[in-house]
């Protein structure tokens, strides 16, 4: 079987070294705010060329703090891809704002530059790019609607850990952003975890604070905050991981670069990027008219393939306020696209079976 992603594979690279940090904590009894979660911070911050970074519970956290922390609310509209995780969404609505959906690129599956601007209104706050499947987003034309418009610009940078756009990381391309260290991101904790990255120091303050109940100090709250830190176990075990990022994110370019070159049939159209930097390769998504066929042949071959996503949020019962409206290229993606085993942990061979498998079906 090859497994769409090992974790347990991936994780036990650093065994001894995560073995010696947990011990350290256990012998130090202290597990909230403390060296390890400034230490890492500190580190990931300088990784993505930002001057702050806060700790936080989640990914999903690390959006609603953003825009928390930007006080945006009841009425205020905030611009996102329609075919995200719906994460980002969520992340919108349970600040009550507006999501507006705005239809992505067909050949890069990010948000369409140039569908955004038709969609600003004089409620416009916010515009949150995602670097979906590890590609960072073509950020120039955003970074001059946010301009004109006086727009907030929030990067989902959940999937995109070390993405480059014009020589900045993700994190460092607009005015805030939020990670994800879910189990199975290219930065994974062993749980949940997440962080804001930001060059804004007023915001950063103001995230911080809401985080930890909206108290600057012990017992005095001056925001209606959340509970949302980053435990200290997970920040020392991602601060083993943070220094072989670029190396593993190598490791899965290299894999793109095999299946791109070696996966020739009509059959699939492959992802394209604008260069071989703005993509860490989160995730291998290709369509394929018969993609339900594809997926069960490859399932019944041994190869472990996952959807990323069945289902767009426009078309979810939660949003079923949403059902009838209609975003043809979201759609069309959602219809077709499935994701090929793609990580660290897979080897040569496995890869070049993977590929035979697809060729040959
Ligand atoms: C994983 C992910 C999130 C949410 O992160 P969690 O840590 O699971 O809350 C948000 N947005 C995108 C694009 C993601 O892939």
């Amino acid at each position: 079987m090859i497994k769409f992603l090992d974790l347990e594979k991936t994780n036990n690279r650093f065994r001894s070294e995560m073995d010696s940090r947990i011990k350290e904590i256990l012998d130090a009894g202290w597990y909230l705010l403390g060296k390890w979660n400034d230490t890492f911070t500190k580190n990931f911050a300088d990784f993505c060329g930002v001057k702050h970074a806060v700790g936080v519970a989640n990914g999903l956290d690390a959006i609603n703090l953003i825009i928390r922390g930007y006080g945006f609310k009841a009425g205020d509209e905030i611009i996102v891809p329609a075919n995200t995780y719906i994460a980002t969404i969520l992340a919108i609505s349970e600040n009550g704002c507006t999501p507006v959906l705005v239809e992505p690129d067909i050949n890069t599956y990010n948000i369409d530059p140039e569908k955004i601007e038709e969609k600003i209104t004089e409620r416009t706050k916010a515009i949150i790019v995602v670097h979906l499947y590890g590609q960072a987003v073509q950020m120039q034309k955003i970074w001059e609607l946010a301009k004109k418009y006086n727009l907030k610009i929030i990067e989902d940078a959940a999937q995109a850990h070390g993405a480059i756009y014009n020589g900045k990381r993700a994190g460092n391309l607009g005015d805030a952003a939020a990670f994800s260290f879910y189990p199975g991101k290219n930065l994974g904790a062993l749980g949940d975890a997440g962080a804001v990255t930001t060059n804004d120091s007023e915001l950063y303050q103001r995230v911080k604070t809401i985080a930890n109940y909206g108290s600057d100090r012990k017992y005095h709250n001056i925001y209606k905050g959340i509970n949302s830190r980053l435990d200290e176990i997970q920040a020392a075990l991602l601060d083993v991981k943070l220094p072989y990022l670029d190396a593993d994110n190598a490791r899965r370019r290299e894999i793109a670069t095999y299946y791109r070159k070696h996966i020739s049939t009509p059959k699939i159209i492959l992802p394209k990027t604008y260069d071989e930097k703005a993509h860490i390769w989160h995730v291998f998504a290709v369509r394929c008219e018969n993609r339900d066929e594809l997926c069960k042949y490859l399932n019944d071959n041994g190869v472990q393939t996952l959807i990323h996503y069945p289902t767009p949020p426009h078309k979810q019962i939660a949003y079923s306020e949403w059902n009838s409206q209609s975003f043809p290229i979201t759609e069309e993606i959602h219809r077709t696209i499935m994701s090929l085993p793609i990580s660290p942990a897979i080897t040569d061979e496995e890869v070049k079976t993977v590929t035979d498998f697809i060729i040959n079906f």
